[in-house]
C-alpha cells in the first residue's frame, strides 16, 4: 500500500506524508511517551506523558518538513522548480525536479539541509538551557529535539551519495573534475559502503540482542545502498538520454482513435482488447487530441453508447506535445515534472508516435541488457 496526502503548500510546494511516516508517527510517540520520558523524568502524570509525546512528535515532524524546506528554498532561489516534499519513514525527500546544472548550486543545495537541522537543534538547546529550571516537560521535550535533530544533522553529513554528506562530496569531486558521472559513482560508491556498514552493524546488533534496533540499523543500510544504486543510475540514464532523439524512443506501434467513435466501441475494440490507457485521437494523420481511461471514468455508464470520444477527450489544444527531434532528457524531466505518462510526437498537426515513460525505461533496460 502506498498513499501519500497532500496536508500543506508551503511557498508553492506541495507538502504530502506518506502513508509509511503515519506509522513512524505512533511509533515514535509511543516510545516517547511510554518509556523515554518516563525512564528520564519519572514521576509524571500518564496524561502529561502522552502529551508531552505527542507534541515532541509534531515538532519533530515540523524539524524534518524545516529540514527539506531548506534544500527546496535554495533551489528555488536558484530558479529551479521543486514540485513537491514528500515526509516519509526515514525523514522528507523534496522532489526536484533536475539534477542541479551545476557543481556549486548542489554544494549549496545539500549542505544547507544539515546546516538547518544544526540551527533547529541550537534553538532548542538554548530553549532546554532557559525553561529547564521552570519546567521538566518543556525541557524535555526541548532536550530531546536538540538531540534528535543533532543526530538528523549528523547522520545526513555522512558521506554516502544519496544523502546530502554524499552530494556534498559529490559537489567537491565534480567541481575539481568537471565530471558528473564520475562524481556520481565516486559518492554511490561511499554510500554503498557505508549502506554495507550500517547493514553489518545492524546484524551485529541483532545477534548480540538488541534484535528491535538491530533490525533497524539493518534496514537503515539496505535502503540507503537501494537509494545509492538507484540515484547513480538516474545520472547515467540522464546523461545517455541527453544524447538521444524522441524519434528513437517512441513507439510506431500505436493505434489512433477517430473522434466519431462513440465510448462503447473505444472500451470494447481498444481499451479491453488493447489494454493500453491512453490512445491518440485522429483524423487520418492529424492528430485531434488524446482520450485515456481517466476521461472514459467522466462518462457515467448509460452515457456511453450516445458519448462520442471527440466529447469527451483531451483536445489538441490543450495537450502537451513533442517534436521527434527533441531529446530524451528533456523530455523525461517533462514528464517527471507534469506528473505526465505519455506524450504525442507531432511534426506540425501530424501524428508521428507516441511516448511513453515505459517506453524510455525499456529502451534503458535493452541497452543495460546488451551492456552498452
Ligand atoms: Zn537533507
Amino acid at each position: 500500500m502506498r498513499g501519500t496526502w497532500r496536508i500543506a503548500k508551503i511557498f508553492g510546494i506541495d507538502v504530502n506524508i506518506d502513508s509509511s511516516w503515519l506509522i513512524v508517527f505512533v511509533l515514535i510517540t509511543w516510545t516517547l511517551a511510554d518509556s523515554y520520558f518516563p525512564d528520564q523524568y519519572p514521576g509524571w502524570e500518564s496524561w502529561l506523558y502522552w502529551t508531552v509525546g505527542v507534541t515532541t512528535s509534531i515538532l519533530f515532524f515540523a524539524s524534518v518538513l524545516a529540514h527539506e524546506l531548506a534544500h527546496s528554498l535554495v533551489v528555488i532561489r536558484q530558479g529551479e522548480k521543486v514540485r513537491s516534499i514528500t515526509l516519509f519513514i526515514f525523514g522528507g525527500v523534496a522532489q526536484i525536479t533536475e539534477e542541479p546544472g551545476r557543481a556549486l548550486k548542489e554544494f549549496f543545495m545539500a549542505i544547507v539541509g544539515p546546516l538547518s537541522s544544526l540551527i533547529v537543534a541550537l534553538v532548542f538547546g538554548i530553549l532546554w538551557l532557559v525553561v529547564r529550571g521552570f519546567s521538566e516537560p518543556v525541557g524535555a521535550l526541548a532536550r530531546y529535539l536538540a538531540m534528535i535533530n543533532a543526530s538528523l544533522a549528523f547522520f545526513n553529513l555522512i558521506p554516502g551519495f544519496p544523502l546530502d554528506g554524499g552530494r556534498v562530496l559529490r559537489a567537491l569531486i565534480w567541481g575539481i573534475s568537471g565530471n558528473l558521472r564520475m562524481a556520481t559513482l565516486v559518492a554511490s560508491w561511499f554510500g554503498q559502503g557505508i549502506a554495507l556498514l550500517f547493514m553489518l552493524w545492524g546484524i551485529w546488533q541483532v545477534f548480540t540482542g538488541a534484535f528491535i534496533n538491530g533490525l533497524w540499523i539493518a534496514f537503515i543500510g539496505w535502503f540507503l545502498r537501494n537509494a545509492s544504486i538507484s540515484g547513480y543510475r538516474q545520472v547515467v540514464m540522464r546523461d545517455v538520454l541527453r544524447d538521444i532523439r524522441v524519434e528513437d524512443l517512441m513507439s510506431r506501434d500505436f493505434e489512433a482513435v477517430s473522434p466519431a467513435l462513440t465510448i462503447q466501441q473505444l472500451v470494447d475494440d481498444y481499451v479491453l482488447r488493447r489494454r493500453d490507457h491512453a490512445y491518440p485521437v485522429a483524423d487520418g494523420d492529424r492528430l485531434r487530441g488524446i482520450i485515456c481511461l481517466h476521461d472514459v471514468k467522466t462518462v457515467p455508464r448509460q452515457q456511453w453508447a450516445s458519448k462520442l470520444v471527440g466529447e469527451v477527450m483531451t483536445p489538441w489544444e490543450k495537450l502537451a506535445t513533442v517534436s521527434a527531434e527533441d531529446d530524451g532528457n528533456t523530455v523525461l524531466t517533462y514528464m517527471n515534472t507534469h506528473n505526465v505518462g505519455q506524450l504525442p510526437v507531432v511534426e506540425g498537426d501530424r501524428l508521428m508516435g507516441m511516448l511513453r515513460r515505459g517506453d524510455v525505461i525499456r529502451f534503458m533496460q535493452l541497452r543495460g541488457e546488451l551492456g552498452i
